[in-house]
């Protein structure tokens, strides 16, 4: 069991209230941490930290090469941790170990990338302004960033935004999820080791309201950026614009992953499987919705299902699991009522559909794979975010079609289709309305390629150069030599 204070210029800042939260796994109920119960007053001292760090310290006047290094020794620190890491993720998050590891893999490699475009941080130059005049668009750091990270991929969605924010000079403070702190503190320690200077990184651990509240309604603040669900984002969006801070938002999703008749079907059944079942479907861009063809409807499901069934659920710190614990007790309800939902309204079960029970189940929160056929636009599980191994399918007719049913949603971070046909890939992409589409494959990041959502699955883009933009503010500089032109002409 381990036990955190905050981390404010550097581990072992003790917090206000002397109180800490308890996080017991999620898979067999042992306590394996305890997070301090942060207050206001302690946001407000990390936001203070960051401030002076920001205002006066070293980060944000260094090079961009001097902040790759340090970057670059962090990433280098996060890999050669990895395992540690990786059990910390399994046992806060209830992720099966192995995916764990990809995680705080892929996270290094975020690091990694993010220091090449801190050492490139650069604007834009304009020659041609009226007679002996340059105009420079600089690339600033936008000041201290608070940012809010969600419980699903603690390390890996901290490391969508913190290197980013670090390679543009920012300062930060960072708020985890109540569940999942323990990477947070751990990579903040871990940067610091690297070379970060003190004050530059900042975690502060509690509970959303107040800490997160603190953050987002901090005037030391200049900018948010939230991950998580789209209620508690409106909540963050209305503070922020209190504050008239910079902010961004990514959000919730619903997803729809089209499978064609003439796609190369064992991809795409493998590709079904990854988008609603990895990480306990736990996923903002979960391919939950399978459109599939009519045609094709009835040997794709079976098909489906019969591998579904094939799923290891369990243990999470178990080499062999494919799906792990759901996060607490009052998601499993949440996920358990909208199966009930969907049942009422007229879905069919045909795969799973409810908790798991017995040996290695008792003590943890453990939901069967689950496929509900007959979806439709309707029905409660096919408006909503389950957020669990559940998926919803609809049955189409033709292209057109399928590109109506993907689009009636609020959402729009994410869809996935499988074809053969280029012409028709092209099409449907273009016609859907997200701000990721994957053509034959799904639930796919990269480092350098931009991610976000657009309608209520927010705004704002992680990864790649947009990235990092995030976290600057333009400085347009009219740069005049030379004998100005006259206004009046009195002078
Ligand atoms: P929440 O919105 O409940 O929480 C996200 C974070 O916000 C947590 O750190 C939480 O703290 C904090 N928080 C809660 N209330 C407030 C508040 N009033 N002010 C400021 N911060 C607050 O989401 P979950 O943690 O439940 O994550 C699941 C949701 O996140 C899903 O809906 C999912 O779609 C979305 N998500 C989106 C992603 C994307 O990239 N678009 C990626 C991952 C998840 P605490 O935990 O203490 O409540």
């Amino acid at each position: 069991m381990r036990t955190y204070d905050h981390f404010i210029c550097g581990p072992g800042a003790k917090g206000e209230s002397g109180a800490y939260i308890e996080r017991h796994s999620p898979a067999d109920g042992r306590l394996v941490a305890r997070f301090t119960n942060g207050t206001a007053v302690d946001v407000a001292l990390a936001v203070e930290a960051a401030r002076q760090a920001f205002d006066a310290g070293p980060w944000p006047r260094m090079s961009g090469l001097d902040r790759a290094d340090v970057l670059r020794a962090f990433a280098d620190r996060v890999l050669a941790n990895q395992e540690y890491l990786a059990d910390i993720e399994t046992e806060e998050v209830g992720k099966p170990i192995r995916f764990s590891r990809k995680d705080i893999a892929g996270a290094a490699r975020l690091i990694h990338y993010a220091a090449g475009l801190a050492a490139d941080l650069h604007g834009i130059v304009y020659s041609g302004l009226r007679g002996g005049q340059t105009g420079l668009v600089l690339r600033e750091p936008a000041g201290v960033a608070g940012l809010i990270i969600p419980w699903n991929f603690p390390a890996y969605v901290f490391c969508q935004k913190v290197p980013y924010a670090l390679a543009a000079g920012c300062t930060l403070v960072v708020k985890p999820s109540e569940f999942t702190s323990g990477t947070a503190l751990e990579l903040a320690r871990i940067a610091m080791e690297a070379g970060l200077p003190p004050g530059v990184l900042n975690v502060v651990t509690g509970f959303g309201d107040p800490a997160g509240e603190a953050l987002t309604q901090h005037p030391g603040v200049d900018m948010v950026s939230f991950t998580g669900s789209t209620a508690t984002g409106r909540r963050v969006l209305r503070n922020a614009a209190e504050g008239i801070k910079r902010v961004a938002v990514e959000l919730g999703g619903k997803s729809a992953n089209i499978v064609f008749a003439d796609a190369k079907l064992d991809d795409a059944i493998d590709g079904a499987l990854a988008g609603v079942y990895s990480n306990q479907g736990e996923v903002c861009c979960a391919g939950s919705r399978l459109l599939v063809e009519e045609g094709i409807a009835d040997e794709f499901l079976a098909r489906l299902g019969a591998a579904a069934a094939r799923l290891i659920v369990g243990d999470p710190r178990d080499e062999a699991t494919d799906i792990g614990a759901l996060i607490h007790a009052g998601h499993m309800a949440k996920v358990e009522g909208y199966i009930d939902s969907g049942r009422q309204e007229g879905a069919q079960v045909v795969l799973g559909g409810s908790r798991l029970s017995g040996s290695g189940y008792d003590g943890g929160y453990f939901m069967a794979p689950t496929i509900l056929d007959r979806v439709a636009s309707g029905m409660t599980v096919f408006r909503d975010e389950i957020f669990g191994p559940v998926l919803g399918v609809t049955r189409f007719r033709s292209t057109d079609e399928a590109i109506a049913i993907a689009n009636d949603t609020r959402y729009g971070l994410a869809n996935a289709l499988w074809t053969n046909d280029l012409d028709r890939a092209m099409h449907v992409t273009q016609a859907l309305k997200s701000g990721v589409v994957w053509v034959n494959t799904i639930v796919e990041v990269a480092p350098q390629m931009p991610f976000g959502g657009v309608r209520e699955s927010g705004f704002g883009r992680e990864f790649g150069q947009a990235g990092l933009e995030e976290f600057t503010e333009m400085k347009s500089v009219f740069l005049t030599t030379g004998t100005r032109e006259r206004t009046f002409g009195h002078a």
